[in-house]
């Protein structure tokens, strides 16, 4: 067993069954539970001579006291993240490619083979969505830990140039207004010619799997922004009537709090 797996006292291994089955299947008990008590003592009748219990570290312990990861030591292995997990759902657990699988499988199987080159791709076979957090009865932040091991792999050298230069792209145009807006600009028009009743049936080139069973929304000609800009230009143009007037000013109102 691993090392985790240890708890001090029976009323200890109480909570841990309880919180096991429940989690897990919904059941009130796990259906085998072995308590085994040692070897047999000299008044008993049957029993093993000897007992050895292999407790494995196997890169455990190189996770305690680690600010970041030693919460997923914490693990019941009850599965809870695995039945939630969207990806896990599509995938199955053999495309691990270890014993754990799903979200603390992901999270896990890197830390233990200490392999953020080849282990370390599984912390993308996530959404992110935290469905996993929600359902693990002992709150690991397994989301959060996703992200931290990606930014492990990167930091380490290990991402592929063109995803590199993927982000170092979107950086840039994420952090200027000015280039945000000829992007999204330059995004209706490119999609424009791809563009059936206001949805997308096929995206072209890497957008093409996400468009293989599902529509790709079409961007709208006018931002939310834009729009706003406009009505703000048609009611000063307007005659000023009370009620013109009245809401001229709740859009100023509106445009003040939203600067703010
Ligand atoms: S991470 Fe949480 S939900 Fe997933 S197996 Fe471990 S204890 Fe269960």
């Amino acid at each position: 067993m691993g090392m985790e797996r240890l708890v001090p006292t029976l009323e200890d291994l109480e909570v841990v069954l309880n919180m096991l089955a429940r989690s897990a299947t919904g059941q009130k008990l796990t259906v085998y539970t072995s308590l085994i008590t040692g070897p047999r003592r000299p008044e008993d009748l049957d029993g093993p001579e000897e007992l050895h219990v292999i407790v494995l570290d196997n890169g455990r312990s190189a996770q305690l006291g680690d600010p970041m990861f030693q919460e997923v030591l914490n693990c019941i292995r009850c599965a809870a993240c695995l039945n939630v997990c969207p990806v896990y759902k599509q995938v199955g657990g053999h495309t691990y490619g270890s014993v754990y699988s799903g979200p603390i499988g992901a999270v896990l199987t890197p830390l233990l083979k200490q392999d953020m080159k080849e282990a370390g791709q599984l912390a993308y076979a996530s959404s992110l969505c935290g469905a996993c957090y929600e359902a693990c009865p002992v709150k690991i932040p397994l989301h959060d830990m996703l992200v931290h091991l990606r930014h492990r792999k990167v930091k380490m050298g290990y991402a592929p140039p063109l995803e590199k230069l993927a982000f170092k792209v979107y950086a840039t145009t994420f952090g200027s207004v000015k280039l945000y807006r000829m992007a999204a600009k330059s995004a209706y028009f490119g999609l424009k010619p791809f563009a059936r009743g206001g949805a997308i049936r096929r995206l072209p080139g890497p957008g093409a799997g996400w468009t293989q069973s599902r529509l790709f929304p079409m961007k709208p000609k006018q931002s939310f922004r834009d729009r706003w800009e406009a009505l703000q230009r048609e009611l000063q143009a307007a005659p000023q009537t009370k009620a013109a007037k009245a809401a001229g000013q709740q859009v100023e109102k509106g445009r003040i709090k939203h600067d703010g």
